[in-house]
């Protein structure tokens, strides 16, 4: 069975709790073997060093950037990285702490323009243990959410043709940004 028709047979029967189904799907795409990646080959380290469009970078801060997930749980889902190359929360500083906040509200305001959302999902997975796909490098994910979209966006999530999408995503949400 396909993997989309799985997931919209998964959605329709009775009432799954929503942060699992938010936080779980497509979560190891990005590491197989639950080998976790260090700073050598992290697609979060390696994205400031490529082109805006090329990375999906939204927005570039001093500690910290945002980046559109290759993987969205959602259209115009957000990562908040710090650049520096940590695990937990715990270890950023406080400037990076202060750096994330304000790149998430920033974040919000572009979505909320450019995408028209009705509200977001906000959070951090600490450790693989807790659905982090990547638990080697610390983000906090924006998800921005509509009214109508509850049982319909695993599907979304697992179009093929998301690379285009996103490249558009990432122009509007880009272009509504603004600058602290
Ligand atoms: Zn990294």
């Amino acid at each position: 069975m396909d993997g989309i028709e799985t997931l919209a047979t998964t959605a329709a029967v009775g009432s799954p709790d929503e942060t699992q189904r938010l936080w779980v799907p497509h979560r190891m795409v990005y590491v197989s073997d639950h080998q976790q990646p260090d700073h050598t080959d992290c697609p979060f380290c390696e994205a400031p060093s490529k082109g805006d469009a090329d990375a999906l970078i939204v927005a570039r801060g001093k500690t910290a950037f945002v980046l559109l997930n290759l993987f969205p749980y959602n259209s115009g889902h957000m990562l908040v990285c710090p650049y520096r190359h940590i695990a937990s929360y715990e270890e950023a500083t406080a400037e990076e702490i202060a750096e994330i906040g304000a790149l998430t509200q920033h974040g919000m305001a572009a979505a909320r323009e450019a995408l028209h959302c009705d509200g977001f999902n906000l959070g951090m997975n600490q450790g693989e243990v807790a659905g982090a796909g990547i638990a080697a490098h610390l983000h906090q994910h924006i998800v921005p959410r509509w009214t109508s979209d509850a049982n319909f966006f695993p599907i979304i999530a697992k179009t093929k043709a998301m690379p285009q999408l996103l490249g558009d995503v990432r122009d509007a949400v880009a272009a509504a940004w603004t600058h602290p």
